[in-house]
Parts: C-alpha cells; sequence; structure tokens
C-alpha cells in the first residue's frame, strides 16, 4: 500500500492508525457485519472465510497486504469473514484515515487501483471456473456414466423437441425403437455382473455403429435402449431396427479375454400419431417390445401391425 511513499510522509500519513493485536482463532471481521476500517497486516495471517464455502480459507492474507477496504469505498458490510490464523498485529485505519490517505498521497491511491484490480482479475477467472465446473456437470447430467451414450434425461428432453417438431405438421414423421436385452437377468447371474456391464457397452456400441448420423440412441436405464428416428416412417424405421437386431445378434462379446455367448435383444418400433404426447409413442413401443417378448424375442415387432 505504501510503495513509493518516503519514509518520513509514511509516518505522517499513519499518524492516526491504531496499532491492534488478535490472538488466532479471534474474528476481525464478520460476513456481512458492518465495517468501518481498513487493516494493515504487519505480521501474522489472516484467513478469509465465506458462508457456504465450506470451512476451508478461500484466501489467506499476510504481512503487507490490507484487509476492509471495500466496505470503507462502498459503505456495504464485510463481504466476507476474516479471521486470524496465527496471532497477527494489524494497523487500524478509521474511514476519515482511510480517505485522508488516498487524498494526500498519490502512490497509495495507485496502489489501491492496482490491488482491486487484481481482486477483480482474481473473480473473474473464479467465475470462469465455476462456468466451466457447470458445463462439466450438465454435461455429465446428460450422458450414461457406464455406456457413454446419452442417458434418460437426455432422450425425454430430445423426444419432447422432437415431438413438438412434427405435432401438427403434414408431412413431418418421426419413429422410435424400445428394445430390450433378452433374458439379461440370466446372463448376469451367469456370467457375472461385470460381464453384464460390458455387454451393455457393447450393445450401446453396436447399436451406434449401425444407424444413420441423423438417428440418435439413448440408455432408458438397466438393459433397455431408445433409438429416435427423426423424419422416418414405421417401414423405414423397421428395416433400420432388423439391422440393428442382426447386428447385436451378430456381434463377439468379450469379457476380459473371455468370449462369451451372443445376448439378443427385442425391439417394439412405433411411427408418432399426431395429438400423441411423449409417455403415449412411449407406451406404444413398450407395447410392441411385450409383443416381440411374446413371439418368442430376438424379433422387431411394429406397433399397430
Ligand atoms: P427378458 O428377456 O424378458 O427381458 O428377461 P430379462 O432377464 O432381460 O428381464 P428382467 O427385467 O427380468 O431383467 C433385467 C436384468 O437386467 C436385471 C438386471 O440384473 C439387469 N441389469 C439392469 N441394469 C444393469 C446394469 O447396469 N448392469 C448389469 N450388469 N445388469 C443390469
Ligand atoms: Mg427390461
Ligand atoms: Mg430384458
Amino acid at each position: 500500500m505504501f510503495d513509493g511513499v518516503a519514509p518520513g510522509p509514511r509516518q505522517a500519513l499513519l499518524a492516526g492508525a491504531e496499532r491492534r493485536e488478535l490472538a488466532r482463532g479471534e474474528v476481525l471481521l464478520q460476513e456481512g457485519s458492518p465495517n468501518d476500517r481498513m487493516y494493515l497486516i504487519l505480521s501474522g495471517e489472516l484467513g478469509v472465510f465465506l458462508a457456504g464455502t465450506g470451512k476451508e480459507a478461500v484466501a489467506t492474507l499476510g504481512a503487507g497486504e490490507s484487509v476492509g477496504e471495500m466496505s470503507l469505498l462502498d459503505g456495504s458490510p464485510a463481504s466476507a469473514s476474516v479471521i486470524a490464523q496465527s496471532p497477527c498485529t494489524l494497523l487500524g485505519v478509521d474511514e476519515a484515515g482511510f480517505w485522508a490517505l488516498i487524498e494526500s498521497s498519490h502512490e497509495v491511491a495507485i496502489s489501491l487501483l492496482v490491488k482491486l484490480t487484481g481482486r477483480l482479475r482474481a473473480n473473474n477467472a473464479t467465475v470462469s471456473q465455476s462456468v466451466i465446473l457447470r458445463r462439466r456437470y450438465e454435461r455429465a447430467a446428460m450422458f450414461d456414466g457406464l455406456t457413454g451414450i446419452h442417458n434418460r434425461r437426455w432422450l425425454d428432453e430430445t423426444l419432447h423437441r422432437l415431438v413438438g417438431r412434427v405435432d401438427g405438421h403434414d408431412g413431418g414423421c418421426l419413429s422410435i425403437a424400445l428394445i430390450d436385452i433378452d433374458h439379461f437377468k440370466a446372463f448376469n447371474d451367469r456370467f457375472g455382473h461385470e460381464a453384464g456391464d460390458r455387454v451393455l457397452t457393447t450393445v450401446a456400441q453396436v447399436l451406434a455403429r449401425n444407424l444413420r448420423p441423423t438417428d440418435l440412441v439413448a440408455r432408458f436405464g438397466g438393459e433397455e435402449f431408445v433409438i429416435l428416428f427423426p423424419d422416418t416412417d414405421m417401414q423405414h424405421a423397421y428395416i433400420a431396427a432388423e439391422r440393428v437386431r442382426r447386428a447385436v445378434a451378430a456381434e463377439k462379446l468379450v469379457s476380459e479375454g473371455r468370449r462369451l455367448p451372443a445376448v439378443t435383444i427385442s425391439m417394439g418400433v412405433a411411427q408418432y400419431q399426431d395429438g400423441q404426447t411423449v409417455p403415449q409413442i412411449l407406451k406404444a413401443a413398450d407395447g410392441a417390445m411385450y409383443e416381440a417378448k411374446a413371439k418368442g424375442r430376438n424379433c422387431v415387432v411394429v406397433a399397430g401391425g
């Protein structure tokens, strides 16, 4: 704060300052409480704490640094709690003394500006870090942790969007396929849950590999998946579903170097009917999928024949 101020004037500037000693753990400023002083730290360490960020100090201040000047500049309460982390010696400058310092010393005013600019930069860095973290969380919220493909939440949002696009529009169409792995409980029981997980990941990859770039796939939950076929009627969705079904049945499965028997899937395909809601089209596809199970599994059934 006093960089560039000669010792003589420095003494004069600080004539009205009060020395203050803090024991370890003593609270200097309380977040949200009024503050009418700036403190210059002569020795010791002060921790800065924010409500809601846990027990860790968000910053530590030491000799040569200052605290409390923001309240003096804008008259607002302390923006953080400041607590001695070790015995501290401080110089307290009251409001009148603070403004006298700034008015009579160009160097002090410049130091203060540089210091406040540093805080703004640190704040910007914190904000951009939290934006990056939020994006990461948002991404995680839309993808399935095991298979890496989109999850149920993403599917619900996307299906609502696609339905909104075709509902009431002549000529637009949309089909979906609901997929369920056959006898998967028995597979898990026989080969273990880890092998089962490996199969889920492999099936997800086979589905993704065998679709057109415009088709979309998500894990619906458990051993169930959904494919969305935008701009596709049921005949063409059926052809794509058959291709996918055959690809899954032909896939060679390996887990931890061990060959596993192939798995098969049952599929129900439904084309969106005008006026239908998202749960209704899912229900139609689910009904067709159960028909496929009843027909002996490893096949595709189209809702409505
Ligand atoms: P069906 O042919 O009638 O569909 O028989 P199924 O055994 O596949 O059907 P059921 O719904 O009885 O069993 C589904 C099984 O899927 C039960 C569960 O252990 C397994 N499963 C669900 N999620 C996971 C998972 O994340 N990992 C593994 N390994 N298994 C899962
Ligand atoms: Mg199931
Ligand atoms: Mg199943």
